[in-house]
């Protein structure tokens, strides 16, 4: 069955009940939403009232609680030893409340290591990260770079690193179609590179996937998301992603851009449930 949600809102009022209605209007079965604003650390109070009417209404809606992802503030750079103590704290808080929300998956950004190099940076984050994990029942999935400036977890080698250097069972990996074109994997041979990191890091490390199209050519090392089938890597290759056997029960979720400052989600998703790429999606905004 095709697991297919994208990024939602959040708002302290409504809580997770907010961010499933949404969900639910795009015609999704699974979403993933930042606890508070994604560029700050601040977050409000969670209401286990509105959580636990969240559940039901998810249970009514067909959207399956524990394929739901949050994603962690971007701020949250375990790599930087500078700011290492404050990641460490904030990550750790950010957990607590994933497991306030009843949530299993938080998307971490591994993070970019601003000057100290490849190797520290590296070892900060495993250190990070086997700091934060002995104290949760949250598994952390480390999402895959395009390399931007001074990111780290762009190539297989270092999400290996990271993967292999953490000793808890709570940890994963996040897909991202558009990062991994960026950072040089040609989506197009997307089998080849799922048969690579099975050997190198095993495929049952992948807990979810996030669907972008690239505004930017193979190694653009830049992370601009693109609509799906406007950009370089294209609907067939990203549809062929999307019904990989071998990825059935992962959640795929879209991160592509607002048209018009308007959610496209409803449509994209139509169109992968169908198969079919709607070349006019984007004057349907104007
Ligand atoms: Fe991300
Ligand atoms: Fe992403
Ligand atoms: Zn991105």
């Amino acid at each position: 069955m095709l697991l297919i949600g994208s990024h939602v809102g959040y708002n302290s009022k409504d809580g997770l009940l907010g961010s499933a209605v949404e969900a639910a209007s795009y015609g999704e079965n699974t979403f993933m939403f930042y606890t508070g604003a994604p560029q700050n650390t601040v977050r409000s109070k969670i209401d286990p009232l509105k959580t636990n009417e969240a559940f039901k209404y998810m249970e009514e809606n067909g959207i399956y609680r524990d394929k739901v992802i949050v994603h962690a503030p971007y701020i949250i750079n375990l790599a930087n030893t500078d700011k290492y103590p404050f990641a460490v704290s904030f990550l750790k808080e950010e957990c607590k409340r994933v497991e306030e929300l009843g949530i299993k998956y938080l998307v971490l950004h591994p993070g970019s290591h601003v000057g100290f190099g490849r190797e520290v940076g590296l070892q900060n984050i495993i250190n990070g990260l086997n700091e934060v994990l002995r104290d949760t029942n949250t598994t952390i999935l480390l999402e895959t770079m395009a390399g931007k400036g001074t990111e780290l977890g762009i190539t297989l080698d270092e999400i290996s690193k990271l993967v292999h250097g953490v000793n808890y069972k709570n940890i994963g990996v996040c897909l991202d179609t558009c990062h991994l074109n960026d950072a040089g994997y040609d989506m197009s041979s997307f089998d080849d590179y799922l048969d690579s990191f099975d050997k190198e890091i095993g495929i049952n490390y992948i807990k979810c996937i996030h669907v972008n199209d690239s505004k930017n050519v193979l190694s653009s090392h830049k992370d601009r998301h693109e609509n799906i089938g406007f950009g370089t890597i294209g609907f067939d290759s990203l549809i062929n992603i999307i019904y990989n056997k071998k990825l059935e029960d992962i959640p795929k979720i879209l991160e592509t851009p607002y048209i018009n400052k308007k959610a496209p989600y409803k449509y994209e998703i139509d169109e992968i449930k169908n198969k079919s790429f709607n070349k006019e999606l984007k004057d349907l905004f104007n």
